[in-house]
Order: C-alpha cells, then sequence, then structure tokens
C-alpha cells in the first residue's frame, strides 16, 4: 500500500469510530481496537492497551518508541508491514514498565537496533529475572546514558536522560525534526501518576526534570504522553510539563505540611484531590504514599 492510501485508511479508521451508530463502518475497517493516527510528516501515534506508542513510518527509515503490549505490538507490526517490507530501524523503551516494553517480544528479528536508557535495561532485566520470565523479553541491545543521538532518514532522534523522576530510568526521545517527543510516563496528563519508588522514583528531581525538558523544547514541540486522564489529550505542548510540576510540588508540600500536622499516612492519603493541583483528580493513595516515603521514610 502505497503513502498515500495508508494515510487515508487510517484517516477512515479515526473517522468510523469518532462517528456514532458505527459499529458495521467499525467492523469492517476496525476489526481491531487500536488506532493509528497520524502526527506531523510521517511520525504518528499507535494507541490501543498500555502506555501510548510513537512511531515514524517512511520508505528509507522506521522506528518505534514503546511498544505495549504482545497483542498490541503484533497490531502495529501488521500496520508497518501493510506500509512497508523494511526491517524496523530502531526500536526504542522510554522506560522499563511492562505496559511499555511488554510488547518488546513481538519485534524479536525485526528489528536492527533497540535503545534505551541503561538503568531501564537494568531494570527490565532485573523484573524478568525475579519473574523468571528473561526468554519472554527483549531487552534493548544498547544502553545510553545521558543523552545519545541517532539520525534516521532526515531525522535527528535525540534520546535524554535527565535524573531519576518516574523511575531511576526514563529518557524523554525527541524526533528533533519532526519537532515530536515522546514523555513516556514523565507526563501524566491530567491523571493521576504513578510513581514507582521500587524503581529509583523521585518526585523532587521529577520537577527538575519538568524543568529541563521545557527549556529543551520550544513552544512548537509536539508533547507525547504514556497516559492522560479522562476527557485529557494523550499529546500535548510544553505548558503541561509547567501544569504538571506544578501538582507534583503540591503533593510534595500535601504531605510534607500534613506530617508535620501529625496525620497519619492512612489519613493522607484519603484525598481525591491535592490542594492547589484539582486538574489531577481522582484516587491519590498510591502517589500519596509515595510522597510519603519520600519525605518520611527516605530522610
Ligand atoms: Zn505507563
Ligand atoms: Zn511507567
Amino acid at each position: 500500500m502505497d503513502r498515500r492510501h495508508f494515510i487515508q485508511n487510517m484517516g477512515l479508521a479515526t473517522m468510523a469510530s469518532a462517528l456514532p451508530g458505527a459499529q458495521l463502518i467499525d467492523s469492517i475497517f476496525l476489526q481491531n481496537n487500536y488506532q493509528m493516527k497520524a502526527l506531523r510528516g510521517d511520525l504518528g501515534i499507535f494507541t490501543e492497551r498500555g502506555g501510548t506508542i510513537l512511531w515514524k513510518l517512511s520508505d528509507d527509515g522506521i522506528a518505534v518508541v514503546d511498544t505495549q503490549f504482545k497483542a498490541q505490538a503484533e497490531h502495529l507490526i501488521e500496520e508497518i508491514k501493510k506500509k512497508s517490507d523494511r526491517q524496523i530501524d530502531a526500536l526504542i523503551n522510554t522506560h522499563h514498565h511492562g505496559d511499555h516494553s511488554a510488547g518488546n517480544i513481538a519485534f524479536k528479528g525485526l528489528v536492527k537496533n533497540h535503545f534505551a536508557h541503561e538503568n531501564c535495561v537494568k531494570n527490565m532485566k532485573a523484573t524478568a529475572e525475579k519473574n523468571n520470565s528473561l526468554d519472554k523479553v527483549l531487552l534493548p541491545s544498547a544502553g545510553f546514558g545521558k543523552k545519545f543521538v541517532y539520525k534516521l532518514a532526515g531525522e535527528k532522534i535525540a534520546m535524554r536522560y535527565f535524573g531519576a523522576a518516574h523511575t531511576n530510568g526514563d529518557a524523554i526521545i525527541h524526533f528533533e525534526d519532526a519537532n515530536i517527543a515522546h514523555m513516556g510516563d514523565l507526563l501524566f496528563n491530567r491523571r493521576v501518576p504513578y510513581i514507582d519508588k521500587n524503581n529509583g522514583a523521585d518526585i523532587a528531581n521529577w520537577q527538575n526534570v519538568m524543568d529541563d525538558a521545557y527549556k529543551w523544547f520550544d513552544k512548537d514541540t509536539q508533547l507525547v504522553y504514556g497516559h492522560s486522564g479522562d476527557g485529557y489529550e494523550i499529546t500535548g505542548t510544553r505548558e503541561d510539563l509547567k501544569a504538571f510540576k506544578n501538582y507534583l510540588g503540591r503533593l510534595l508540600e500535601y504531605v510534607d505540611k500534613g506530617v508535620k500536622a501529625g496525620k497519619t499516612k492512612e489519613d493522607l492519603a484519603k484525598t481525591e484531590l491535592i490542594p492547589g493541583a484539582d486538574q489531577w483528580k481522582g484516587n491519590q493513595r498510591r502517589a500519596v504514599n509515595a510522597a510519603y516515603i519520600e519525605i518520611v521514610e527516605e530522610k
């Protein structure tokens, strides 16, 4: 299928799923519940179940960032094969969590390069060893440090690590020419974040990461997020980084003030809202527990 037909079909699929009562069209054009959505140029996103996947599909280069789960990765691979017989040039993981990397295994034998931050590789390997499932995972073959640049088909793909945040191994993957960046789980768009203290998360430093990323991007950078709250987009602009930084700061402040006022962890965890960050609605228990570990237990 040529590029134009590919894009047209994607558009049709997107349209079909948006129309009310379009189940028949859905069943013809959307046999699966996934969505391929073009963003800019030859970049776009795949969504089905798990953290959003970013892809670049062109005749002279294919890259995939994150892989959801095995069945979802297989759906994406089918779509890629409709477009090109080319071997996938680069698979990149933003971090090690299963909703972003369990689908790696579907790419076994199909990719030339597989990159992730070195801590992501370590965490992925340690998790697989713990679950006795090393044979079921595909580990990145190359772990990078603070910055790594990979050039592909007229695109400079910069992978950067600004320190511990959601885990101790989250990288931002910036396609600098298209000016689109995958944030992985470094930004939960108006959704209460998962903060993985068992894998080195650091809420205080996460705020610095938001500042560093803000400076790195410009006002035209399109950001792709792993997850978003109901009714919110999984893409956005760097202004979202400021809003999320505010949530993180308010979360720490809420727990710190509460502890000083004699409240228990259980009392604090009951809230549905962090004062001063009311766009991040919902059960705050896990986030409050993580902040409590950072403020009380790690001190
Ligand atoms: Zn995730
Ligand atoms: Zn995650």
